[in-house]
């Protein structure tokens, strides 16, 4: 496995549309995308901050992993993910050492990534991601 660079950091919000004039106003960044992931039951944003993403997240279902953690934790970062050469690869290396998965084969993220999450209870409490494209 191979990380080249943080792909983005997802943070949990409530409101998109505020956070988004937030980051637009407050940083001067620029959201250059919007999408619905349905399976992970979530409204995205995207704003580029060199080669990392920045990754709004709000939740379209309070039943959903966004609208549970913002319901325990409320809003804030929710998760880092590396870039990496190939997902199924990388679940695979990190799982023979030990670690947990949440997916143990790749899925689709927002803006078509293959990506998939590594347990929080396995990575020092930060929910971590790789994806490659
Ligand atoms: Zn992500």
């Amino acid at each position: 496995m191979k990380i080249s660079h943080i792909e983005h950091i997802g943070i949990a919000v409530e409101n998109l549309e505020e956070a988004i004039a937030f980051y637009e106003k407050a940083f001067g960044l620029q959201c250059y995308a919007i999408e619905e992931v349905a399976d992970q039951k979530v409204k995205t944003a995207f704003f580029k901050v060199g080669q990392t993403k920045i990754e709004l997240l709000e939740s379209t279902d309070s039943e959903g992993p966004i609208g549970k953690f913002i319901a325990n934790k409320g809003q804030g970062i929710h998760h880092l993910a590396f870039c990496v050469d190939n997902v199924a690869e990388a679940l695979n290396q990190v799982e023979e050492a030990g670690v947990r998965l949440i997916d143990k084969a790749p899925r689709k993220g927002a803006e078509a990534l293959n990506i998939g999450f590594l347990h929080p209870k396995s990575t020092f409490g930060v929910l971590t991601e790789f994806c490659s494209e």
